[in-house]
């Protein structure tokens, strides 16, 4: 089972495409500590803890106060999402001690990254960005989103950070918009690009292939947010289910009971139904194409192997 923590709800960026609701609150120590002793006290096992969402670099003291903390009874791996400004040689030495999974999320070459990427006083920090990849792109993965926008750019840009040496891609197509026809097809058409690229004795490893999600993008993970509240699933994550909370939340870190695995499993049923209760047929529909584009490009990986 994966466990995230909200770390922060605040981010140094103001993206122009980002719409998550940004607040300046953080987890503190005291709520750390809850749910080691409840962590202690549960069976639940603990393969994965991820930092993520919002700028989880805002609050690097606790990351390193949970890893150097995390009850000894489990081994997980850590990882770690971040835009990349706020990384520096001191944490990039406690990423690699640490075997943390360190991954960027950058918006494609230059110029797009240009066009996007504020910080919250408007300065730019694109070259900043493009910096960072190159100089710890041994050390990093990359999320590489492709949205309807910019899928007929996919490959220059996988391409763009390729050339910086960037070995470890993680492709996300944009999930839960609408996609045409057309738009599909030009996705598909860079993918085939890149197992040709790939056919020419190129090589990179595919991030994809360690995430399963049976929902899209939805999970049942355990996510410890700021107010104390534990959720069985990553959905709450999302300014669009926010509202959906209430439901939800099946915990406090306080709870004095065990956590039961079933309770987890349970709360499947309820996320499809509010998936399917937000989302219009159509969006629905591009999900399982996108998912399909993927899956296919993620098997003939495979094959390739
Ligand atoms: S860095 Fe991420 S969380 Fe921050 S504004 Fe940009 S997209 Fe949003």
């Amino acid at each position: 089972m994966e466990l995230i923590y909200i770390l922060t709800y605040d981010c140094n960026f103001r993206c122009k495409y980002c719409d998550i609701n940004k607040k300046n609150n953080s987890i503190t120590n005291e709520i750390i500590d809850k749910s080691f002793d409840l962590l202690e006290k549960n069976d639940i096992l603990i393969d994965k803890v991820k930092f993520f969402w919002w700028e989880p670099l805002i609050r690097k003291d606790y990351i390193k106060y949970i890893v150097n903390n995390f009850p000894k009874k489990y081994s997980p791996k850590y990882y770690v999402t971040t835009n990349s400004t706020l990384v520096d040689q001191e944490f990039m030495k406690f990423v690699l001690d640490n075997w943390i999974n360190i991954t960027f999320s950058i918006d494609w070459d230059k110029n797009t990254t240009w066009t996007n990427r504020v910080l919250i006083n408007g300065e730019n920090l694109s070259e900043n960005i493009i910096e960072n990849v190159k100089k710890y792109a041994k050390f990093i993965r990359v999320n590489q989103v492709i949205t309807s926008k910019n899928s007929s750019e996919f490959f220059k840009n996988f391409k763009f950070i390729y050339d910086l040496w960037v070995r470890k891609f993680n492709f996300l197509p944009e999930y839960y918009s609408l996609w045409s026809k057309k738009w599909l097809i030009n996705l598909q058409k860079w993918f085939q690009e890149i197992k040709i690229f790939l056919d020419n004795w190129n090589f990179f490893e595919l991030i994809n292939l360690d995430n399963f999600s049976q929902t899209s993008f939805y999970n049942l993970w355990i996510v410890i947010d700021t107010d104390w509240s534990i959720y069985p699933t990553n959905l709450i994550l999302s300014w669009k289910f926010e509202k959906y909370k209430d439901i939800l939340k099946i915990w406090d870190v306080n709870i004095k009971n065990k956590i039961k695995e079933n309770s987890i499993k349970k709360i499947y049923n309820e996320i499809n139904k509010i998936i399917d209760k937000e989302y219009s047929i159509e969006i629905l529909k591009s999900v399982k194409y996108t998912d399909l584009i993927l899956n296919n490009f993620c098997n003939e990986f495979t094959m390739k192997k």
